[in-house]
């Protein structure tokens, strides 16, 4: 019995289908889902979400939220979340240089600075996502021989 896998962000539906197992970024660690699992409710840490079914594997940001877990489902509800692949490198490239920007300024611990924080962790976060499960794009395209 596969489990139902839901991805709800704060300003869109991200993505809905089944899986074989989840891998929850939870506050206590990264959390393997299997079905029937026994029911709980868990707050997200930054992190990298999975979604396993048969030898596909599916990586998604999260930069927090709640999961809740049921014996033949999974609902997350991030405050943002991308699949890997709609990440946008030069948006989170430029988010990070905007935050770096402001910490090398704002004075330690304002309400500025505590932001900026917070953003340069989400563009790592989206950076490192796309180093590390992004896929490579085929070399040659049609028409260039090999
Ligand atoms: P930015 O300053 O670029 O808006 P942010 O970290 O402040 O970045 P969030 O508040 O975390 O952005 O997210 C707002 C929305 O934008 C969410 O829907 C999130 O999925 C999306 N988003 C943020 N950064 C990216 C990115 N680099 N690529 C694709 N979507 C992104």
């Amino acid at each position: 019995m596969p489990i139902q896998v839901d991805i709800i962000a704060q300003d869109r539906h991200v993505w809905s289908g089944e899986a074989d197992m989840v891998v929850i970024p939870g506050s206590q660690g990264d959390m393997g889902v299997l079905p029937n699992h026994a029911p709980l409710l868990t707050t997200l840490k930054p992190g990298f979400l999975r979604v396993r079914k048969g030898g596909e594997e599916l990586v998604f940001t999260v930069v927090g939220g709640v999961v809740e877990v049921r014996p033949d489902r999974v609902i997350v509800l991030a405050d943002a979340a991308e699949h890997v692949e709609e990440i946008d490198v030069a948006r989170a490239q430029a988010a990070k240089e905007r935050a770096e920007r402001i910490l090398a300024e704002a004075p330690r611990d304002s309400e500025a600075y505590l932001a900026a924080l917070a953003a340069l962790r989400r563009a790592n976060l989206r950076l490192e996502a796309v180093r590390r499960y992004r896929r490579e794009k085929p070399i040659s395209t049609p028409g260039q021989g090999q």
